[in-house]
């Protein structure tokens, strides 16, 4: 198989426009005679057979959870980016486009990652109308924050729950189309294998995971919005259904799999417990807007109260070695940064891997309860996880360590019409019969330690739906 990434020609900026266009569109009637198969209903799948079935195509949508809002996507917290520039504050779609590419580490495909920064703008307005509750200033405007790796405020986000609203906006636009009979929904249900004919996906074998009973399902293409595989990682914030089990079946069928390595670390999470925990929880990098990380500058500080160290024996390392960004540092950046520290011998709490995120200083120029609006649920989720009292943390030091998190970047092959790149947690749309299927995701999965757009994929799948020219349904 070639690989082959048939990224539209022209100039960057033009080129999705003028690819669109060239598409032929499919008229109203003609959509009704499409079977698509969407596996998974996470904010990829839900979204993808939500859009579709409001296009007018027939839509069977399955996961393996009792509900689409179980899925994954519900744990995400920080936010999503759109180039809107708000802040004003000299944020563009270039800048956006070049922040992330920069953010993959220059692996991305730049066609890609531009059509998303173009379209992060109504992927905002789009989740607005479907009610998502983002963030507002005083006034009623949609409020923005930083996020690592940026200079510029450009995340959209709901307190510490962005997935969790904008799951529950997309499976309500999901529950409206199954409503309307346009979406058949199977939960409960495991995809098994995959059907293909002729070197193209057309159905799949799933399993009701309630009956046993199997069951075939044949399709004009196949989606696969299966979410990561982070779980082959320890102590990772992915879920144990997080298991890589449909893009697995699809690679044993002759679908391509790379970077499965490509995954993200993060610098801010819950310190490990105990020899009893397998994953770790995520505290939402928005804290690193307010919060300061520091170790100790002698090792021999390592086990005194952090109030006693004072400001001279502390070490702001991510001040210090990249004062540009300072405590906003992309993630890898800083993971590694603390990893160093730690390595040192200078890492704080259980195991001495953890390292400081300090919000006295923003407590006394804000005050406690503005710190407690703006974090208080992720203080409150320190709080259940470790036993300390959270005001008390939040008053001063908040251990934390980096971790393997639910990002990967590795994935199913696909070229530009399939899905956009290659990279990403899994989820993909794989070729239908005949010629590529017309559902684009460029989802450009840069992601190392980025800056938010993971949560993209669900509004992008509904920005075009075209059939290629000469596709005729089953
Ligand atoms: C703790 C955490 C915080 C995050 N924070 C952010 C953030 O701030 N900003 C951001 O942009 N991103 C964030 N992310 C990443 C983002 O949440 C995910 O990348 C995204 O939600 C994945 O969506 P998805 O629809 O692809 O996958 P999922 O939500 O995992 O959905 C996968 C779906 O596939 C189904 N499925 C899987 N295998 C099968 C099978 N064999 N048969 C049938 N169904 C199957 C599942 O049932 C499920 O419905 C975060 C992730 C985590 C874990």
């Amino acid at each position: 198989m070639p690989l082959n990434a048939q990224i539209p020609s022209g100039p960057l900026a033009q080129k999705w426009e003028q690819y669109k266009f060239d598409l032929k569109l499919v008229n109203p009637a003609n959509k009704r005679k499409f079977d698509l198969l969407v596996v998974g209903s996470g904010l990829a799948g839900a979204s993808a057979a939500a859009a579709l079935a409001e296009l007018g195509y027939r839509v069977k949508c399955f996961c393996f959870q009792d509900s689409p809002r179980r899925a994954h996507s519900i744990s995400a917290q920080g936010g999503i980016n759109a180039a809107k520039n708000y802040a004003n504050d000299g944020d563009s779609v270039y800048r956006l486009f070049y922040d992330t590419l920069k953010g993959g580490d220059f692996r991305a495909r730049e066609a890609n990652v531009y059509r998303l920064a173009q379209v992060s703008g109504a992927i905002i307005d789009q989740c607005v109308a479907q009610g998502v509750p983002f963030a507002r200033e005083y006034g009623g405007l949609l409020a923005n924050r930083s996020f690592g790796g940026a200079q510029v405020s450009r995340t959209f986000y709901a307190r510490g729950q962005t997935g969790q609203q904008l799951l529950l906006g997309a499976y309500q636009a999901l529950c409206r189309q199954i409503g309307l009979g346009t979406v058949k929904m199977f939960p409960r249900t495991e995809m098994l294998d995959l059907v293909v004919v002729d070197g193209h996906a057309q159905g799949i074998v799933v399993r009701d995971l309630v009956t046993g009973q199997i069951s075939s399902h044949a399709g004009d293409a196949v989606v696969l919005a299966t979410g990561g595989y982070s779980n082959v990682f320890f102590l990772s914030t992915n879920a144990k259904g997080c298991n890589v089990t449909a893009i697995w079946r699809a690679y044993k069928k002759g679908a391509f799999f790379a970077n499965p390595c490509y995954t993200q670390i993060h610098p801010t999470c819950i310190p490990v417990s105990g020899e009893h925990q397998s994953k770790l929880t995520l505290m939402s990098e928005s804290l690193r807007n307010d919060g300061r990380v520091w170790v100790p500058l002698h090792k021999a500080d390592r086990a005194k109260p952090p109030a006693a160290i004072p400001e001279t024996d502390r070490d702001y390392f991510l001040e210090r070695k990249y004062p540009s960004y300072g405590n906003l540092a992309p993630r890898d950046i800083s993971s590694r940064a603390a990893k160093e520290a730690c390595d040192a011998g200078r890492g704080v709490g259980p195991g001495g891997l953890g390292v400081y995120l300090d919000f006295a200083d923003a407590i006394q120029r804000l005050g406690q309860p503005v710190i407690r609006d703006r974090y208080g649920n992720l203080f409150d989720m320190y709080e259940k996880i470790t036993g300390e009292n959270a005001s008390q943390v939040a008053h001063a030091h908040l251990p934390c360590r980096a971790l393997y998190h639910g990002r990967h970047v590795g994935g199913l092959q696909s070229h530009e019409h399939a899905a956009g790149p290659v990279r990403h947690r899994g989820s993909q749309f794989l070729r239908p019969r005949r010629q590529p299927p017309w559902c684009q995701r460029p989802d450009a999965r840069f992601g190392r330690w980025l800056f938010r757009p993971p949560l993209h994929p669900r509004p992008l799948f509904g920005h075009r739906q075209t059939p290629p020219p000469g596709h005729q349904p089953r």
